[in-house]
Parts: C-alpha cells; structure tokens; sequence
C-alpha cells in the first residue's frame, strides 16, 4: 500500500472523496472563446487559459482547499475550458493528427486513416477485475480499432476490426457510467486504443456528473496536441511501453518514431498526471526491449510511477510469421526482465 501511495497520491485522494477528478473543475472554468476560429488560434487560447487554470489548481481538493474553480461564474455564453477542449479535439478529425500516423484524412467527412475508425464504436464495456490491484473494480470500456497493428496483439479482435461492437449516444454512456459509479473505482478508457475517440470523450464528459478518476490506458502514441488536450482531463494515465527502440516498434506494431514519440509523451504524461506502465515482456526482446525501457523508466521517471512488468504474452494474431516472438515466453526470460526491474529499484506492481 505504501508504494501506491507514494506513486498514486492525487488517485487515493479521488478514491477516498477528498479530490474531485480533475475534468470536474475544467467544467466550472469560464473561458470566452469563438468556436468559428481556426485550431491554431483556439490552441493559443487553450494553452493561454490551461496555464492560469493550472495556477490555481490546487484548489479542486473538494476540502482542506478553497473551491476556487468549483465556483467559477460561467460567462454569458456558459463556455467552459472543457468546452474548449472538446472544440479542438472535434477540429483535429478535420485533417486527422490524434496520433503521430498524422493520416491528414478528413474523418468529419467519412475518410478512413490508419486506424479505420469513424463514429466511435464500443466493443464492450464492464466491471473489470484483472486490472491492476490499485484499480479494481474498474469500469472498463472499450472502444473498437487501434493507432497501432501490434502482430502479436492479444486483443486483435477488437483493436483490428474498428467497425465491430456499437455506437453508444455520449449521454447513452454518461449513464452508464453513473449506473457503474457505487461499484467501481474509476472510468477506464481503453481499445484497441482510446486516442482516436478522443472528441467522444470529451463529450461524454461533459455531460457527465461522475466523481470517478479517469483513466486514459493507452498505447501513448498520441501527438503532442492530444496530449495538451488531455491535460487536466486524466487523473492516471495507464500506459503501455513496448519496445526500447523504434526498428522494434517499426517491425511489429507499424509505428515511426516509437522510442522519440513514447519517451516524449511519457514526460508529459508524468508532469500532467500520474501513472502506471505496463510492460509485456517479448519472447527474445529482453535485451533489445525490456532492458532499455526499464533503464529509461528508471532514469527519468523513478520511484514517481508504478511499473507492471508482465508475464502474458501468447503468440497471437499474426505472430507465427514473426520466428523470435511464434512461441510463449519462457519462465527465465520472464524473471531476467522482472529481476532487472527490482534491481532498478523501480516501484513495481506486485
Ligand atoms: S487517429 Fe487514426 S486517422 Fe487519426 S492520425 Fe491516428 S491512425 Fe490516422
């Protein structure tokens, strides 16, 4: 418990009622604000307000804390810095840059990028009990479609298929959450991937009134735009750190860039929020994979975050093309990466 709290303290505070999650103060943060402007302009204003925003944000502790933001008079037109969000996560499907695939497609207009997704679909979403000891039960909802095409995914039913499970209306699943919220510990937000719904997001967000943090579990190839829209948003970001370089990345998720954009966005992950990482340890990768992201974790972010490092990997979806990765990993492989990570001393998911 000890290491949870000393990595998760803003979490517990959510859990125990004595926080608000952070989207709730942005909702009662007033901002002027024309929607008509182009994203460059309106990203000016967001990163001008989120700044004095951040100022003062000490004060969302629902006690033992003034309720500056909670109080906020909204101005006439009832803008809110999270409506402002939402603007510009809507504007950004116009020439699509949620992730670093950066596609360009005008996804408003019916144009499918990478990820093949359009409307947000929902594959399923439920009371999850395998998550991480310091989040269950957590209410997990998963979108269908991924930024990534992981050959070995473990979930390629859902993350390769965007056009699977059903769409939801926002209020649709704001409910759902409000259903969920005595039995569960957090919202999870999840795929495949939840980059490219982010708009959705928002939007459910905005109509809903949940105390629960929410959890962005994610694969952190998101560009640096969604991330600063994400700021504020997350109570814990949830991630997964593959590779320990980006030929590993390039070969079996298709990505560019995977160690530059990963480490980028996991700094701003870790100054804007707190965070659990996840690591699923590659049959043959330990050297080239789990040696160096333990190293870079350790070096850069410390005992601040927890480290899940983990055993699960079953060669699935298209791996038996891939020879190194075609078979289970082995009990050794498992325990020299684990073993590597204790002797980093890294707070560690046990
Ligand atoms: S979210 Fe999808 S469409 Fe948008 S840039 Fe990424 S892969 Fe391309």
């Amino acid at each position: 418990m000890e290491e949870i709290e000393v990595a998760l303290p803003d979490y517990i505070s959510v859990l125990r009622k004595e926080r608000q999650p952070r989207f709730k103060a942005l909702k009662a943060y007033s901002v002027d604000f024309d929607p008509t402007q182009s994203f460059d302009v309106l990203m000016e204003v967001h990163d001008k307000v989120l700044s004095r925003f951040k100022d003062g944000e000490p004060a969302r502790r629902t006690s033992g804390g003034s309720e500056k933001h909670a109080v906020a008079t909204l101005n006439k037109s009832g803008q809110t810095l999270l409506d402002l969000k939402l603007a510009l996560a809507g504007k950004m499907l116009d020439s699509c840059r949620l992730c670093e695939r950066r596609c360009g497609v005008d996804r408003t207009n019916g144009q499918k990028g990478r990820c093949g997704v359009l409307e947000p679909r929902i594959s399923s979403e439920f009371l999850h009990f395998g998550e991480e000891p310091e989040l269950v039960p957590s209410y997990t909802i998963f979108f269908s479609g991924c930024t990534f095409e992981c050959v070995f995914c473990q979930n390629c039913d859902i993350s390769q298929y965007p056009s699977r499970g059903e769409y939801f209306a926002p209020k649709v699943v704001a409910d759902l959450i409000a259903r969920k919220e005595p039995s569960a510990r957090n919202v999870n937000w999840v795929g495949g991937d939840p980059t490219s719904n982010l708009e959705f997001i928002l939007e459910v967000l905005s109509i809903s009134a949940t105390n629960l943090p929410q959890v962005w579990n994610s694969n952190m190839y998101l560009t640096e735009e969604t991330m600063k829209l994400l700021d504020c948003v997350i109570d814990l970001y949830l991630t997964d750190f593959k590779y320990g370089n980006s030929n590993c990345g390039e070969r079996l998720s298709k990505v560019k860039d995977y160690w530059e954009v990963i480490t980028r966005n996991h700094m701003m992950a870790r100054e804007q929020a707190e965070v659990i990482i996840r690591h699923l340890v590659l049959p043959h990768h330990v050297d080239c994979c789990s040696k160096p992201a333990l190293d870079w974790i350790s070096q850069n972010l410390g005992n601040g975050v927890r480290v899940n490092v983990m055993a699960q990997y079953r060669p699935m979806y298209q791996a038996s093309d891939y020879p190194e990765i075609s078979k289970s990993l082995k009990t050794a492989e498992f325990l020299e990466a684990r073993n590597y990570a204790f002797s980093l001393g890294l707070n560690l998911v046990e």
